[in-house]
Formats: C-alpha cells, sequence, structure tokens
C-alpha cells in the first residue's frame, strides 16, 4: 500500500491580484487559461509519477519494482485523476459559480519534494498546488467553496469502495480489483486528510462555516476509509 500526504497551499501572491484585477470574463462562467492548463498538466504528471515510484517501491532508496512500474503507472493516474485533480476541479467550479476567480498553480518546489521523497523513501510527501481564490467571498460561500473537493473524494470512494468488494471477493481479475482499489483508497484518504481542522486544509474552511455539516463529511469520510485497513 502506498504511503502519501497530499496538501493545498493556498496563499495570495501579488501574481494572482494582479490576474484578478485583469479577469474580465463574465461571472459564473468556467474558464481555463494556458497557465492554468500548464499548471494542471506539470502537477498531474509529477503527482502521477511519485506515486506510481511510491506504489511499486519495496521501501529505500530507488528500491523499485520496475516490472511492477506500468500497472503501478496506470493505477497512479487513475487515482491521481481522480483523487487530487477533479478534488482541486470542485474547488474551482464551486468558486466560479459564486463569482470569484479561480485558478489552480502548481506549486515547484512541492513538487520536487513529491519526487525526491517517492524516489529516496517511498513515500509520496506532496503539496502539489491548490486553486487560488480571489474577489468577494462570504464564510458561508468559502466553507461550500473548501467542502467541493473533499465531496468530489467522498463520491469517487463511494463508488469505488463497493467496486472493491466486488472485485476483492470474486477473484476475477487482480489488476481490475487494484484498479479499484487503489481509486476507492486514494480518495477515501484523501478526503479525510484534507478534513484535517488544520489551516490551510479545507477541513478548518468548513467547520468554520457549520461544525455539524463538518462533522458529517468527516464521518462519511474515516467510515469510508477504515474498511481500507481492514477488509482488504
Ligand atoms: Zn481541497
Amino acid at each position: 500500500m502506498g504511503n502519501f500526504y497530499l496538501m493545498e497551499i493556498n496563499y495570495f501572491t501579488e501574481m494572482i491580484e494582479m490576474a484578478y484585477q485583469n479577469y474580465t470574463s463574465s461571472r459564473s462562467e468556467i474558464h481555463f487559461s494556458k497557465k492554468e492548463l500548464q499548471d494542471l498538466f506539470l502537477a498531474m504528471v509529477v503527482v502521477t509519477f511519485a506515486f506510481a515510484v511510491a506504489l511499486s517501491n519495496y521501501g529505500g532508496f530507488l528500491n523499485i519494482n520496475w516490472s511492477a512500474f506500468p500497472l503501478a503507472l496506470l493505477i497512479s493516474f487513475l487515482a491521481v485523476g481522480s483523487g487530487f485533480i477533479l478534488h482541486e476541479m470542485g474547488h474551482k467550479f464551486v468558486a466560479v459559480r459564486y463569482g470569484a476567480w479561480a485558478e489552480f498553480r502548481a506549486w515547484t518546489q512541492g513538487l520536487m519534494m513529491a519526487l525526491m521523497f517517492a524516489l529516496l523513501t517511498g513515500f509520496v510527501f506532496a503539496a502539489p498546488g491548490a486553486v487560488y481564490i480571489a474577489g468577494n467571498i462570504t464564510e458561508e460561500q468559502n466553507g461550500k467553496i473548501s467542502i467541493a473537493g473533499p465531496l468530489v473524494n467522498v463520491i469517487f470512494a463511494l463508488i469505488f469502495f463497493p467496486l472493491s468488494l466486488i472485485f476483492s471477493g470474486l477473484v476475477i481479475n487482480p489488476i481490475l480489483f487494484q484498479i479499484v482499489f487503489y481509486i476507492y483508497y486514494i480518495n477515501a484518504f484523501l478526503a479525510v486528510f484534507n478534513l484535517i481542522p488544520v489551516m490551510p486544509l479545507d477541513g478548518a474552511k468548513v467547520q468554520r462555516w457549520s461544525t455539524p455539516i463538518y462533522v458529517g463529511i468527516l464521518g462519511i469520510a474515516i467510515a469510508l476509509l477504515i474498511p481500507a485497513f481492514i477488509l482488504f
């Protein structure tokens, strides 16, 4: 089982504020700038590679099972695509719906750290980037923008948990089982991790908006994650 920690770093920079001032496209319209697409692509490639290394690493420096690497790459691509990229898009879509400017930016140091950690230790510890948001946002709107990411992870975990049970029970295809299991496991893990109520994680912002909703989604996420450690 791969080990991974993904976090988002949210902070404003002059660059972002300038971009917001030049933001002229109409409200509530999803738009991807060239810079955002480049950053999404870069983060996707690096995190996918880092996860694949972690999944096929027996621990220690470059102790990688290369024959297992192509499958690890496929699993990693699907799990990172659903668990990380669509999580970020959850934040973006809700923020844009509230009329805010919202774009993903990769964090180069975080990506390099993820690569180095994976190669050296078999762990992924990544802060690959975050959706930067600018505009007038209320605390409630900020809470909803923040819950959207973990909610995407919860939905994927809800779909892929029963599929994991089915494929592990039938034992028809171990590769198919590994694919559905890791999509479930990584999504459940990312939901729980991002809901830790400490800034800059999503959990802190959701909890500030509504404690009952925060406790509810955290409960669902933890309940989804636990079977990964005891059933499989
Ligand atoms: Zn998030």
